[in-house]
């Protein structure tokens, strides 16, 4: 059984991550998606909502996407969010569930970056996301990872590969909401509605009431 697992600082979770989750479910037949919240991520800048915050809203918009399952276990280790040992902490106890990570191509366009990269294919397979507009070419180290472990078919039964969904991505970004909101420009249709009511409800991202 293949599982899918999705990492994010998800800052705020929006519609491009729940149709890129639901997308990678439908083609590759995942029994659900685990929405892992990045609690300390080691890669890249502190997030700019607080943790309970961005686990609330995360909560609400899975809830509301069947499927979809908020997970916080990255939340409940003390340190660094690294990837490795929330895998190897997912093998150890679901055993029989294939764990496949999911990831934007520019995420996956950093890999080397990550701690124990390398170790990475010994423990899921790797699920990338293709983002529009993010056509920077992926450096040597991930293209050599390629040619050793891309496939074209997902063989349930197996770790070790990596496989591009062919589904269209939305063109959303948090960094672009988060903006929006600073500036009072609309972003409701970029978010599950009880999301978009939380972030109003709790003033987040210097939301203005301009916004609509
Ligand atoms: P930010 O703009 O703050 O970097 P983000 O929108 O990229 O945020 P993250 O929480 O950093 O969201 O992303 C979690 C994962 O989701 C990453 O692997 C990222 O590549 C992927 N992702 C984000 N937005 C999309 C999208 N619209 N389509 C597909 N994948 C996405």
């Amino acid at each position: 059984m293949l599982v899918g697992l999705y990492g994010g600082t998800f800052d705020p979770v929006h519609s491009g991550h729940l149709h890129a989750a639901q997308a990678a479910r439908e083609e590759l037949d995942l029994s659900s998606v685990h929405l892992i919240l990045s609690a300390r991520p080691g890669h890249r800048s502190a997030p700019a909502s607080d943790t309970t915050h961005r686990w609330q809203m995360l909560k609400l918009a899975c809830a509301a996407s069947p499927g979809l399952i908020a997970d916080d276990s990255e939340l409940r280790r003390s340190g660094l969010s690294y990837t490795i040992d929330t895998l190897i902490e997912w093998t150890r106890l679901h055993p029989d569930a294939l764990p496949c990570w999911i990831m934007g191509q520019d995420a996956f366009a950093t890999l080397p970056s990550w701690h124990r990269w390398l170790e990475l294919m010994q423990w899921c397979n790797i699920i990338v996301l293709r983002r529009p507009g993010d056509e920077r070419l992926e450096p040597e180290d991930v293209q050599y990872l390629c040619q050793q472990h891309e496939v074209d078919e997902m063989d349930a039964q197996k770790i070790g590969q990596v496989y591009r969904v062919h589904r269209p991505m939305l063109e959303v970004s948090a960094t672009d909401i988060r903006e929006r909101l600073k500036k009072g420009e609309p972003v409701k249709n970029l978010l599950a509605d009880p999301v978009y009511s939380y972030i109003k409800q709790h003033h987040l991202y210097e939301y203005s009431e301009k916004a609509i």
